[in-house]
């Protein structure tokens, strides 16, 4: 085991991917080995010490980051242990990148990967992570068959999908712990808000997506499914949005079977690819399809195109445009936090998520916000997951007022509408005020229950979902 305790090595630790500022600790502990794992948290244990996990970090709520007391990082937790054509037993510091070649070597894919492929697979667990295939694949939940984890109050368990289940009563017994579920019910639709909640669900689920703040997830075995046939990328250019929930609607009943993702660029964002991709034409929307490589389905979209009148559709059919098609998805929000970084001007970024029936009330609601506040904004996202980053960038106090205020509006628009504040990023340091709104304080109350039945003395992940200080009340 490594120990850092000089500030000059433990700094990297205090940040990720977001602006969370509010970084200290003593000391990390990189780990070889589970055994160290388990002494780490035991010692804090007997010491009162917080202990924060830390994967990849790149995070974009402060989840890794720690408040206080000390970070255990799984960096050198990195062994694929086993990978077969179903299944990959994987230590949690595993880089997905790393994962996908070793799968695909063996003609295998792992589908819920993040667009951020140096995150670990650990930290892929603890956020539900879902990326660029989860509009046909669904999220990491779905793949996740078995965690092993140093439990908040150091002990090591495993947890098997399809072992320990929820009663009619919502209690979950184990042999090493028995826990009641919250009465809330987790939205039926892409989230990764607080602990996952539904009648009769498995405990593994509610391992998956806490954040750091039930224990140490040392190792997970992974479903695996064959590698993806031959596929192609479109990106249509569209003369403004007024036709494109028309156009969503029939890509989603005409072509759902064959498709592999659906992404939409509105007018703003396609101006922060515009240096790399000078020939996007002008007034435009995007949208972005992956779909099963056919020719006559070719030919139905560029028909469907021409009904569109689309300014331009682009093609990325071999390995060279096909990359090139990438690329233009995965610059986009690279390119926007560089703009805005360089600037001094911090985003705001909405991550929501609602039922389809109601996602063309909630992107209404946001234009009304780009068209009237006079901040500068972008959408962009999964839209075949009614999932669209609504990013602002408010550049002077006042507008950082009003984005605040906005972003407060869009919350109760969503919840509203029976949607999440956090489709896929998670709520970390930065999103309980939101949380709270979306589970009521008695659902905050009960998640505290269950953080203590794993974490008696309230170590792990101090801040991430809630205030540590109502652990102690
Ligand atoms: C450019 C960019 C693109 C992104 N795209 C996507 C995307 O498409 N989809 C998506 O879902 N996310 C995306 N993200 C966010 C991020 O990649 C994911 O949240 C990812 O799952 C975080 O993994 P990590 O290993 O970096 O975790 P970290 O940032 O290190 O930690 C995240 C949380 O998990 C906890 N944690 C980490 N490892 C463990 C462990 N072993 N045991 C217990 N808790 C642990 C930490 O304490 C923390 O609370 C993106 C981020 C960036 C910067």
């Amino acid at each position: 085991m490594i120990v850092k305790e000089n500030r000059d090595e433990i700094l990297s630790y205090l940040e990720d991917s977001s602006n969370f500022s509010g970084g200290n600790c003593d000391s990390v502990y990189i780990v070889e080995n589970e055994q160290e794992v388990i002494e780490i948290v035991q010692t804090a244990n007997a010491k009162k010490i917080p202990l924060t996990v830390s994967g990849g970090g790149t995070g974009t709520v402060g989840g890794r980051i720690p408040v206080e007391g000390s970070v255990i990082s799984v960096e050198k937790l990195n062994r694929i242990i086993d990978i077969n054509k179903d299944r990959a037993i994987l230590d949690a510091g595993v880089i997905v990148n790393n994962f996908l070649v070793e799968a695909d070597s063996i003609s295998k894919f792992y589908p819920p990967f993040p667009t951020e492929r140096n995150a670990f697979i650990g930290g892929n667990v603890s956020t539900n992570a879902s990326g660029e295939y989860s509009f046909r694949f669904g999220s990491t939940r779905k793949y996740v068959l078995k965690i092993r984890m140093v439990t908040g109050s150091g002990k090591l368990v495993e947890i098997p999908r399809g072992k320990f289940f929820a009663n009619e009563k919502g209690e979950i017994k184990t042999d090493f712990l028995n826990v009641q579920i919250p009465s809330y019910v987790t939205p039926p639709i892409k989230c990764s808000a607080g602990y996952y909640s539904a009648p009769n669900m498995d405990l593994i689920d509610l391992i998956i997506g806490a954040e750091g703040t039930l224990g140490v997830i040392t190792q997970v075995e992974v479903m695996l499914i064959d590698k993806l046939p031959e596929r192609f990328i479109m990106i249509f250019f569209l003369p403004g949005e007024s036709r494109m929930f028309e156009f969503l609607s029939e890509v989603k009943t005409s072509f759902i079977k064959d498709m592999y993702n659906l992404e939409f660029f509105d007018q703003a964002s396609l101006f922060f690819l515009k240096q790399d991709f000078p020939e996007i034409p002008s007034d435009t929307c995007a949208f972005y399809v992956e779909s099963t490589d056919n020719i006559e389905l070719m030919e139905q979209w560029l028909q469907l195109s021409e009904k569109y009148q689309a300014k331009d559709v682009w093609v990325g059919s071999d390995p060279k445009s096909y990359q090139r098609m990438i690329d233009f998805r995965h610059r986009l929000p690279e390119n926007i936090n560089a703009y805005f970084r360089k600037l001094g001007i911090t985003k705001i970024s909405l991550d929501i998520a609602v039922p389809e029936k109601n996602f063309r009330e909630l992107v209404g609601f946001y234009r009304e916000f780009s068209e009237c506040s006079g901040i500068r904004t972008v959408l962009f996202g999964h839209i075949g997951e009614n999932h669209l980053h609504f990013n602002l960038f408010p550049v002077d106090d006042r507008e950082k007022a009003l984005a605040k205020q906005i972003y407060l509006s869009c919350v109760e628009k969503a919840l509203s509408l029976g949607g999440t504040i956090a489709a896929e990023h998670g709520i970390g340091k930065i999103k309980y005020p939101y949380l709270r709104m979306m589970y009521t304080d008695n659902g905050i109350k009960e998640m505290v229950r269950i953080k203590k039945t794993f974490d008696s003395n309230g170590l792990m992940g101090r801040n991430n979902l809630f205030p540590s200080s109502l652990l102690f009340e």
